[in-house]
């Protein structure tokens, strides 16, 4: 195997591009599938027989994707190197009925998706995508990527107490978003607005998922443009560098089947069958090593063998809340990425799996920081205790250290995307 691709700013750019172009699961993994398939990659289907041969493939279940490269010479036992993520991030969700309004203003009720900073969506621009279910069982992608929706927040002279205690939301009252002006509010009204934005035939749409988004543009930002302020970081930025490592990776000479496993719902805990607690991951893995025509025996010992790198977003260090982190342990933006530690599991990664990742960062000449929370703070998850205790694989906690996670606009360092990158690069090639 020749030295690792490099990534740079390049990267960054194209990540600019990916957050940009996917303001829902659906098109994350849509955009994950177009640039696999510029690398060769194809497509099949969980409902079509599978076969063993060399090159790449992947799999499309609603907001998730898993792809992997089976290698010249890969035998059935050969063991996997995954590269998990997850494509969904907080947000407002449109509900069932979603026509409302009050007043003279017209309204879409949204549910509240996950965590998110409910301060961040206040007074944004807001857009809307997701997926439409039409009455044939086909879905259609759609994305209104213009000023359509805004959440007002209460102007402080009806609200002098925000100033003294603080702002408080009601997540019923005070989130739902207007859209107009009409007193002629309808059931009805907003998919027949997308049908026609979209072209579909009225009455056409009998489902939808749809979600709101900020339209404003990611932008490079700092007194030297070392910082990019965008949305869905949390954890898109994964995804995307899981994408470039694989597709850099494919043609090659491995002695590992490299993976990539993007999940949906990983903000709602992950059980769905779209999510990383569900089914998806393993079978894949499992038809892979019987399409090559391996017995139980071979799957037992390519689990066996197989490390996953779960990458999410990470808290750097906040120059104003330094004293919430652990005092020894500070990641800075632009250090390069981190290893995520927490010996009650809610990381999975431990010292076997601390030198798996040091060896990847070692090999791409990457420098990495470590991540482990301060006592007094209850610490997050993400899907790696998920994936080792649901397939017996083991799990390292890896990814990248940023500001303001869950708001809808985060930030992070312009070199720490092409770094984790050039790490999961690394990494994957065995
Ligand atoms: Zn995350």
């Amino acid at each position: 195997m020749s030295a690792p691709s490099r990534f740079d700013r390049g990267h960054t750019d194209d990540l600019m591009s990916f957050l940009a172009a996917s303001p829902s699961p659906y098109h994350a993994v849509a955009n994950a599938a177009e640039r696999l398939e510029k690398a060769g990659f194809r497509q099949v289907a969980e409902t079509d027989a599978w076969d063993g041969t060399t090159g790449g493939r992947y799999v499309l279940r609603g907001g998730a994707i898993v792809a992997w490269y089976v290698p010249e010479g890969a035998e059935p036992h050969t063991p996997f190197r995954i590269i998990g993520a997850h494509t969904d991030s907080p947000n407002l969700r449109v509900k069932p009925r979603p026509d409302t309004g009050a007043h003279g203003w017209r309204q879409v009720a949204v549910e509240i998706y996950g965590g998110p900073l409910l301060n961040s969506w206040l007074d944004r621009d807001l857009g809307l995508a997701g997926r439409l279910t039409l009455r044939d069982g086909s879905t259609r992608l759609v994305n209104i990527d213009r000023p359509l929706l805004r959440v007002p927040q209460l102007a402080i002279h009806l609200d002098r107490s925000v100033s003294s205690e603080g702002l408080k939301l009601d997540k019923q009252r005070h989130l739902q978003p207007i859209w107009g002006l009409g007193n002629d509010v309808r059931d009805g009204d907003l998919i027949a607005f997308l049908e026609e934005e979209t072209g579909i035939g009225a009455g056409e749409v009998t489902g939808w998922d749809l979600m709101t988004h900020s339209v404003e543009a990611p932008a490079y930002l700092g007194r030297d443009g070392e910082l990019l302020a965008g949305p869905r970081m949390d954890n898109l930025l994964s995804v995307h560098s899981g994408v470039a490592a694989l597709a850099a990776l494919a043609g090659g000479d491995l002695p590992c089947i490299p993976v990539l496993a993007a999940f949906d719902h990983e903000e709602n805990g992950s059980q769905s069958d779209t999510g990383a607690d569900g089914p998806l991951l393993g079978s894949v893995l499992e038809r892979s090593v019987f399409a090559r025509g391996g017995s139980y025996e071979d799957r037992a010992r390519a689990f066996a063998g197989t490390v996953c790198l779960s990458s999410d977003t990470g808290h750097a260090v906040h120059p104003n809340y330094a004293e919430r982190h652990d005092p020894t342990h500070h990641p800075r933006v632009n250090g390069g990425p981190i290893l995520k530690v927490n010996v009650n599991n809610r990381y999975a990664t431990d010292g076997s799996g601390r030198s798996v990742f040091a060896a990847a960062c070692e090999k791409a000449d990457v420098p990495f920081q470590t991540f482990v929370s301060n006592n007094s703070m209850p610490c997050g998850t993400t899907i790696g205790p998920i994936t080792a205790a649901r397939h017996g694989i083991m799990t390292v906690d890896i990814g990248v250290a940023i500001l303001s996670m869950h708001s809808a606009r985060e930030l992070c360092g312009v070199d720490d995307p092409h770094l984790l990158a050039n790490s999961l690069v690394a990494f994957l090639a065995g």
